[in-house]
């Protein structure tokens, strides 16, 4: 059943949320051994909210009552493990709840468990997670993208109907497109941060993914919003215009190089997007090649700061039997994984004084000018169009070399780096019959529009 179905029929009577919540334990039970997408499922608690929430008046549970909702495990729920996925905090408990957690409940739903991921949301194939990788429910051989791979997964495998997922380079967008689900990165300020474990602040957004475009609208539509807990949030501006007529962008420059299926699927796509009546326009992002070596600096760097909490003495692994206070930073800090380990050397290399003019300074400038090329290309069009990635889901094992890991998020890094939202919508197939996205951006605040553009690509 889909988000929009579940949290009807709970509200009207028709079935009960403690019916859907134990069918939703039951299939994870079934199908999470064989994919690793759920590192732990809350069972008791989230039988017994779905209680509380069948003793509510009727239809007064909530927009989304009785909707079961699998969380990634960099988001905090009071008095359950948020690990992110590393041996550093395997054992930390949340001491608070996360704003988008707080506005969940309050519209009924039900957390029902935490989704495995990259370490610390650096990754792009799961393989980085302390806990084992997560399988992709379409081919169990094949990664199902990463770092919110196991939120992909839980909604692809029909493990739960919505997941929470982080972006901050392309962490939502890449695995959803590898599973063949929807994703979307909200505009960097609308949807809160406070309880999000910080990856790079300048960057990470929560968003929904969920099996369809509604789905994806109706819990974006429940999370986002001001808080005054998170000061770079903002409220979304009032009185938008419905645009009748689209117009959309395909920046030519920075697609040069697409080829094989992932070209022919979108090209597809824009002549689907012609027979629906849709103007397609030619425009350029000149400096949008540079969004992934730009994105690896500011973010490494800023990981690098953020990171720093995590010293067993303030948080995190503690060693016992430590000689002195270096002896105990190596130890402790011994706890984080490769991937984590090499973005804290990169980012604290690229701060240092001695680089800080040749690297980190350098990329802020870069970010700028990409901004720029956005703001100038959503001048002439409402929303821009690429692929979400460049290729389909890889074997797992398969790619070792980390450049080309880097450059998975070659198509999703711009939206990050300008703040604005994109979305992911299945389109398409590789040679290995897997999905690929296709990937829309639009202006600040305007994800109604990448709703209604990723509608028009359904065929609706
Ligand atoms: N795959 C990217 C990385 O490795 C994006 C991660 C993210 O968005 N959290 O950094």
């Amino acid at each position: 059943m889909t988000v929009v179905d579940i949290a009807k029929k709970v509200n009207s009577g028709e079935v009960s949320a403690l019916e859907i919540i134990t069918k939703t334990l039951d299939g994870i039970k079934e199908k999470n051994p064989s994919l690793n997408a759920f590192l732990e499922i809350f069972e008791e608690e989230a039988l017994k909210r779905a209680k509380e929430i069948d003793a509510m008046p009727q239809g007064k549970k909530g927009r989304l009552a009785g909707v079961p909702v699998a969380i990634k495990d960099n988001i905090l729920y009071e008095g359950h493990i948020c690990s992110c996925a590393s041996k550093m905090l395997e054992n930390y408990k949340a001491p608070y709840t996360a704003t988008v957690v707080k506005k969940l409940l309050k519209e009924g739903a039900v957390i029902v468990g935490r989704t495995n991921m990259d370490e610390f949301a650096m990754g792009s194939s799961n393989e980085n997670s302390a806990f084992g990788p997560v399988k992709n429910p379409l081919d169990l051989a094949r990664v199902p993208g990463g770092s919110s791979g196991g939120s992909a997964a839980a909604v692809a495998s029909g493990m739960v109907p919505v997941a929470l997922g982080s972006d901050t380079g392309g962490s939502i967008r890449q695995p959803a497109s590898f599973c063949g689900v929807v994703g979307i990165k909200p505009t960097y300020g609308s949807v809160s941060r406070y309880g999000l474990t910080a990856f790079a602040s300048s960057a990470d957004q929560i968003g929904p993914i969920t099996n369809n475009i509604e789905d994806n609208e109706l819990v974006l539509s429940v999370i986002s919003g001001q808080d005054k807990k998170d000061s770079t949030s903002k409220p979304a501006p009032q009185n938008k215009q419905e645009k009748q007529n689209l117009t959309l962008g395909v920046p030519t420059d920075f697609l040069a190089n697409l080829k094989g299926e992932t070209a022919e699927a979108f090209n597809q796509a824009v002549e689907l997007f012609k027979t629906k009546g849709v103007q397609i326009k030619e425009i350029s992002l000149p400096h949008a090649k540079y969004a992934a070596p730009c994105y690896h600096i500011l973010t490494s760097s800023e990981a690098s700061s953020n990171l720093a909490r995590f010293d067993g003495l303030r948080y995190g692994y503690s060693a016992k039997d430590t000689k002195d206070l270096e002896d105990t930073y190596l130890k402790n800090r011994a706890a984080f994984g490769p991937e984590v380990k090499r973005r804290i050397i990169l980012g604290t290399f690229s701060l240092n004084s001695a680089h800080a003019g040749d690297f980190y300074l350098q990329a802020q400038k870069v970010r700028e000018l990409i901004k720029q090329d956005f703001q100038k290309a959503l001048k002439e069009v409402d929303a821009i169009i690429m692929p979400t990635t460049p290729n389909g889901a890889f074997k797992i094992g398969e790619v070792e070399d980390i450049l080309t890991l880097y450059l998975a998020d070659l198509f999703t890094c711009p939206a990050n780096m300008a703040g604005v939202p994109a979305l992911t919508v299945p389109f398409g197939k590789d040679k290995n019959n897997m999905p690929l996205g296709l990937q829309i951006c639009a202006n600040y605040f305007n994800e109604n529009l990448l709703y209604k553009t990723a509608a028009l690509a359904r065929g609706k």
